[in-house]
């Protein structure tokens, strides 16, 4: 289904391109990366990203809290600013609710307004309308940055090392674990407060955007909202190579690995399929590597995660253990069930 949807999208984008000029004297990059960027004062560059989430495709209110969902809203869409190196600055909300439950919209905005106060950025405008069913927001996200420092899905080159800002399959473990636990969620936000967190409060990677982005060690970023195999690919496609995937090399904390224990599940699933991990994934030369890993480690105390190289070719290959390569360009791990049993 996943790959079903992505294939669509990627086709319904595909005609939508075919229609705009892109590259004009005021857009430097328009459709196909995380942001537009259009041209500002000097060398610096506006970032504007949108985003709509509608319940029950993208969110159940049965365990997204009002305020949670709020900040969400915000930091999901903050998150491809930082996939570009930027910082954000203004949001736009548009708002479809059924019957306006004013005090569930009280703390959604609270939530929402709260998480643009962490960066630094304010609700400049938008919209309100009634839905006849259920409820839908659009988030548009403006940021900046210095133009140079641009971080772009191209500019990944063969012998590249494939970076992740920290573990991902964390937020699809606690999604996993809310759905089974729906009856005792409480209990189930206890044990699992970590993975449940990733899911339902995700944090943007601002800072370490930004550091990657200055640093100039990097070729090519984006964030992982689609899952690891996917957003890979992005780059791929836009880089014109292919990428190899460790499997070995991927984090397990032992918090994912219990949940996967518990659910009966794949973490290796999990982490290459399993979307709305909102780290940053990005390339560079293999020589930066320890360049790298200092500057992150100094500047925010935080550990990155080299997870597989950069090829000349196309698509996504996953590196088993037992020295096999599987195709997971645009897919997930689950499309190769034949091979599961083998190398777990
Ligand atoms: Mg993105």
């Amino acid at each position: 289904l996943v790959h079903d949807r992505n294939i669509s999208e990627r086709e319904l984008i595909r005609r939508i391109r075919g229609l705009t000029d892109n590259g004009s004297h005021e857009a430097i990059m328009g459709i196909g990366d995380d942001c537009a960027v259009l041209r500002g004062h000097g060398n610096s560059v506006w970032l504007i990203t949108t985003d709509t989430l509608v319940e029950s495709v993208h969110f159940d209110l049965a365990w997204h809290p009002p305020r949670q969902l709020g900040r969400k809203a915000a930091n999901v869409n903050i998150s491809d600013i930082a996939a570009m190196g930027g910082r954000a600055i203004a949001a736009l909300l548009a708002i479809a609710v059924p019957d306006s439950e004013i005090d569930w919209l009280d703390e959604f905005l609270a939530g929402f307004v709260e998480a643009l106060k962490e960066q630094g950025a304010e609700l400049v405008g938008g919209d309100t309308v009634k839905s006849r069913d259920g409820t839908v927001f659009n988030v548009t996200i403006v940021g900046t940055m210095e133009g140079p420092d641009i971080l772009y899905r191209r500019g990944a080159q063969p012998g590249d090392l494939i970076w992740i800002s920290g573990p991902v399959g964390e937020a699809a473990a606690g999604l996993a674990l809310l759905k089974a636990g729906a009856a005792g969620q409480a209990a189930v936000e206890n044990k699992w407060q970590h993975l449940v967190k990733a899911h339902v409060d995700p944090e943007p990677q601002i800072v370490i955007g930004r550091h990657l982005a200055r640093s100039g060690l990097v070729s090519a970023m984006i964030d992982v909202s689609d899952g690891l195999a996917t957003d890979l690919a992005h780059i791929c496609e836009a880089s014109g190579v292919a990428a190899v995937i460790r499997a070995t090399d991927l984090p397990v904390s032992e918090e994912l690995a219990a949940a996967a224990g518990y659910l009966g599940c794949s973490p290796l699933e999990w982490m290459l399929r399993g979307g709305e991990d909102y780290q940053l994934l990005f390339t560079a030369p293999a020589d930066r590597e320890a360049a790298i890993r200092n500057l992150i480690g100094d500047k925010t105390g935080r550990t990155i995660y080299s997870v597989g190289r950069i090829e000349a070719g196309a698509g996504v290959l996953l590196h088993l253990p037992d020295g096999r390569r599987m195709d997971v360009t645009y897919q997930g791990y689950d499309h190769f069930s034949s091979g599961r049993n083998q190398s777990d």
